[in-house]
């Protein structure tokens, strides 16, 4: 029986990055995969590279262009006319993308001596794996034993009773990356992140796009001031929103589907030719052999880990979208390398506090730390610095300025407790804020720190400036 020091389950980003980093410090290490990709291939990545965040943005990326080259281009002089879309080019470019990037990784794991197990991994104990080869391959089913086991299983999408996917109309996040065109009318049943994002991507390129949200309010994990103002500007560029409507039912005919749901106002119904169901993400144990080895799992399904991400069992941990905390690629990551330096014996720190997260509308939405709303249910006393990206020479130069950078610092020891961004390349700028938070900034830092003129991030000093009252520009 082949002998490894580490055996990682799963190769997203949680798993690959485990294994790469387990490789880097010396530990012999094997990485169970069983992903199988549109070519029918067995391929590394996870959701992530595969139908997740890489594929998402590269068509976010499309749509955007197309949208700015028929809305905007004529703000800045030029005309362009009959701009039309190929959505299957646009398809294949993805794609190419994905392709490229999991390649990749096979790529890291040779450079590394990672062996790729092809197939389900499956927990026979504590240290023993069993990997059941793909299909396709001739492979016998294998037992390999570890000293030590990482589950990166990661999650899949939540299914609900009232919309089941059938692939054809209704579909998953998985599904709305490869429509062969442009719905006419297309359903979205989740106002979250994966809902928003792909929403864009289609109201982009056309579709007339409504949005079912059975809360009440819109984007509720994010802080209200920033919710609000991306509420207006996303209903300005044209997603029907509507919030407070529960989906309860949906009928298909093979040409349309019909959803009906609840809200405020009673009993109602829409047709739309597709439908995607965005209603968040289910950790995955399937195969996983979690109850047979007594691996403790909590009541929705995540696998049980301390604040190290140590299971029930001895040696085995376990990261990701599988166990409690956000559901983002790098936090998955960061787990993974956290606890492969835990295992060489390195102190391995993974801090919770400064995750940053983002929402890949435009302008985009990111944000690290506590919202204002957090601050108060807590009684933690705070200032603010707010500014527009209307004052900001680069955002007007560029004709992006909506939106603001709003910081919440200590009112005594003025630390910075929350940094929130609606802006144009939020993502980026997200990453200046998560520094500052992981360095126990302050908002006099920031605003002590010299950001280059004309910058984007120059909104972020600003912001910094106006927890004092002291803003330049506004
Ligand atoms: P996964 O990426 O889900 O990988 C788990 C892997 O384990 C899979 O490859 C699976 O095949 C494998 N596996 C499962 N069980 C077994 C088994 N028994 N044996 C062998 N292999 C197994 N996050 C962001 O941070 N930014 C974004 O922009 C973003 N965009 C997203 C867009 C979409 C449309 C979706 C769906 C998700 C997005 N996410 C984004 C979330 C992100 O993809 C996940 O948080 C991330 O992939 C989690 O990584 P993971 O390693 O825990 O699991
Ligand atoms: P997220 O978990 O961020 O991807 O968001 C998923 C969203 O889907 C949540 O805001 C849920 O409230 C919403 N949701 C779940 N079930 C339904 C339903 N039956 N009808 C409308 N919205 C739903």
């Amino acid at each position: 029986m082949k002998k490894y020091d580490v055996v990682v389950i799963g190769a997203g980003p949680g798993g690959y990055v485990a294994a790469i980093r387990c490789a880097q410090l010396g530990l012999s290490t094997a990485c169970v995969e069983g992903w199988i990709n549109d070519e029918e291939k067995p391929a590394l990545g996870g959701t992530c590279l595969n139908v997740g965040c890489i594929p998402s943005k590269a068509l976010l990326d499309s749509s955007h262009h197309f949208h700015h080259i028929k809305n905007e281009a004529s703000d800045h002089g030029i005309t362009v006319s009959g701009a039309t879309i190929d959505v299957n080019k646009m398809i294949s470019r993805k794609a190419k993308i994905v392709k490229a990037l999991t390649m990749g990784i096979s790529g890291l794991f040779k450079k590394n001596k990672i062996d790729w197990l092809k197939g389900q991994g499956k927990l026979i104990s504590n240290n023993q794996v069993e990997v059941i080869p793909l299909h396709e391959s001739h492979d016998e089913k294998i037992i390999v034993e570890a000293g030590n086991i990482i589950i990166a299983t990661g999650s899949v999408p939540t299914k609900i009773p009232p919309a089941s996917v059938d692939d054809k109309l209704i579909v998953d996040s998985t599904g709305a990356l490869k429509f062969n065109e442009v719905p006419r009318r297309l359903g979205v049943i989740g106002a979250g992140v994966i809902g928003l994002e792909l929403g864009s991507v289609w109201n982009r390129l056309g579709s007339e796009v409504i949005v079912l949200e059975a809360l009440p309010d819109f984007l509720s994990a994010v802080d209200k001031q920033v919710a609000k103002e991306a509420e207006k500007v996303l209903r300005k560029q044209g997603l029907d929103i509507r919030l407070g409507a529960k989906v309860t039912g949906t009928g298909s005919n093979n040409r349309e589907v019909t959803i009906n749901y609840d809200d405020a106002e009673g009993k109602q119904q829409i047709t739309v030719d597709k439908l995607i169901v965005a209603v968040g993400r289910t950790p995955n144990t399937n195969g996983l052999g979690a109850e047979e080895c007594g691996l403790e799992l909590d009541e929705r399904g995540f696998i049980v880990v301390d604040d190290h991400c140590k299971t029930n069992l001895e040696n085995v941990y376990a990261i990701g979208d599988v166990v409690r905390g956000p559901m983002l690629a790098h936090k998955a990551s960061e787990e993974g390398v956290a606890i492969a330096e835990k295992i060489a014996g390195k102190p391995g720190h993974m801090n919770y506090e400064t995750i940053p997260w983002v929402i890949y509308t435009w302008p985009e939405i990111a944000w690290v730390g506590k919202t204002e709303e957090q601050l108060k249910a807590e009684g933690i006393e705070y200032r603010t610095g707010n500014f527009p990206f209307m004052a900001t020479g680069r955002a007007k130069a560029m004709g992006e300025a909506t939106g603001f950078v709003k910081i919440l610092a200590d009112a005594i020891t003025d630390r910075v407790l929350g940094i929130h961004i609606f802006g144009p390349n939020a993502s980026e700028l997200i990453a200046e804020a998560v520094v500052t938070m992981e360095f126990d900034g302050s908002s006099e830092d920031l605003a002590r720190t010299i950001h280059a003129h004309p910058t984007l991030s120059e909104a972020l000093h600003e912001a910094a400036l106006g927890v004092d009252g002291r803003t330049i520009h506004m």
